[in-house]
């Protein structure tokens, strides 16, 4: 008998009547003869509501501490949806992460997992019981609680999947699948039946949260199957596999957008090697993710440096950038808190000319200005106004037909 992992997001379970309704689901996939393991989020907005409390005590609490509490919140969730499959009449057991042998490193809040021990997993599958584990939330080697990052059930959802072989791994959600666009913000966005890991990856990393990005990577690198649908429906959802048929593959699969991103600019910085890494460095060793990289073409030895970050992040580039510029003598610094990024991904940009040129057409006739611009082989990204985001997207989403099949 083959098995499933099912991994129900915080909404799915958000109050007792869906509680029910996924115990109820899961029951459906045992009794059509599969072995279920379910991982849950904590439910509604538990998280958030944690994080808030946090903070309200402390502006920065220590990262240990925060992992310990936040990690409550998906151990309601199992032990909630554990009683609700019981009532159903079937054998359920649910453990945490800790419990079930998740070996994270130490990074608190966004901890890598290192191994998954699945023994207790099989053992009581062995036995006929359905199987819920805590999503998120690991222990390091001398057992300290950690988590996985914002979305991380994904990832534990899809890191047992793979060590445990499963068929399959759902994430049933509150969407009937990947869209073209987060339908939240354009209802024309058109439901995917498949998309490529590697295009899924520029999805989730430019803003498609749907999946959280390093679950796909670790889906892609351990060769899981993935698909993503509703858990108030029976909708079948979007397939995240490998290669995916030249047949089926559109030239576009979606465009997505970040909202919570600042920009940061270092004028007059002498033009010379050594600067790049100075700045660069003491914002990685603070645990920066720096996304784009300008660096202006130089004039008389000078030149200017602009990168973008999470807004979050702000307070920490302040810092080291402030003491750079005071280090280099730099003319100056600005920080920009209203700008997002608009991003248009699709494999089949490697070999179609005129994929960018047309998204920059349609931004300006849309009189949005581009203040920033970064490109892979199957991406093009524009960093824009915050204001202008949401009709970036609409407009883009149009302009490129998305919310039409693509003839195949
Ligand atoms: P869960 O709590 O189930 O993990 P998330 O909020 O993490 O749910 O992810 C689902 C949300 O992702 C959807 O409600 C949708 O607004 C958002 N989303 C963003 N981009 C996309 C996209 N391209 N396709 C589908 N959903 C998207
Ligand atoms: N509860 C966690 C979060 O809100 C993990 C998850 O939902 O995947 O980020
Ligand atoms: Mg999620």
């Amino acid at each position: 008998m083959g098995i499933i992992v099912q991994k129900y997001g915080g909404t799915s379970l958000a109050g007792s009547e869906r509680i029910k309704k996924v115990a109820s689901r899961i029951v459906t996939t045992k009794k059509q003869g599969h072995n279920v393991v379910a991982v849950v989020s904590a439910v509604g907005d538990t998280t958030d509501n944690l994080l808030k409390q946090a903070h309200e005590i402390a502006p920065a609490p220590p990262k240990r501490e925060l992992d310990m509490l936040l990690a409550t919140g998906e151990q309601i969730a199992i032990s909630l949806l554990a009683i609700a499959i019981s009532e159903l009449g079937c054998e359920a057991i649910s453990f945490t992460g800790a419990q079930v042998g998740i070996v994270t490193d130490t990074a608190y809040t966004k901890a890598r997992i290192v191994s998954v021990r699945v023994q207790r997993v099989i053992n009581e599958i062995n036995k006929g019981k359905i199987v819920i584990v805590a999503g998120f939330q690991g222990a390091t080697k001398n057992n300290d609680i950690t988590t996985l990052g914002r979305g991380g059930s994904d990832m534990t959802a899809v890191a047992l999947a793979a060590e445990l072989n499963a068929d399959i791994c759902q994430i049933y959600t509150d969407v009937e699948g990947v869209y073209t666009a987060d339908p939240r913000l354009e209802p024309k966005a058109r439901k995917l039946e498949v998309v490529s890991y590697e295009e899924m990856l520029e999805l989730a990393a430019t803003g498609a949260n749907v999946l959280q990005l390093r679950s796909v990577e670790y889906g892609r690198n351990h060769h899981v199957l993935i698909e993503v649908r509703s858990s108030f429906s029976d909708t079948p959802g979007t397939l995240i596999k490998e290669d995916v048929q030249v047949m089926e593959k559109a030239i576009i699969s979606g465009v997505t957008c970040e909202k919570e991103e600042a920009k940061i600019t270092i004028f007059g910085v002498p033009d010379r090697p050594g600067i790049a890494v100075k700045v660069f460095k003491a914002l990685a060793d603070e645990g920066v993710n720096v996304d784009m990289i300008l660096q202006n073409v130089s004039d008389k030895g000078i030149t200017d440096i602009t990168f973008t970050a999470p807004r979050r992040d702000l307070p920490i580039c302040r810092r080291v950038v402030d003491g750079v510029v005071d280090e280099l003598k730099a003319r100056g610094k600005s920080y920009d808190e209203e700008i997002a990024k608009v991003s248009l991904v699709g494999a089949g940009m490697k070999s179609h000319p005129g994929i960018a040129a047309h998204m920059f057409e349609i931004l300006s006739d849309n009189g949005i200005n581009i203040e920033m611009i970064s490109t892979s082989s199957i991406k093009v990204s524009c960093v824009i106004r915050e204001k202008d985001v949401v009709s970036a997207v609409q407009a883009i989403h149009r302009g490129f037909e998305l919310d039409k099949e693509p003839i195949k």
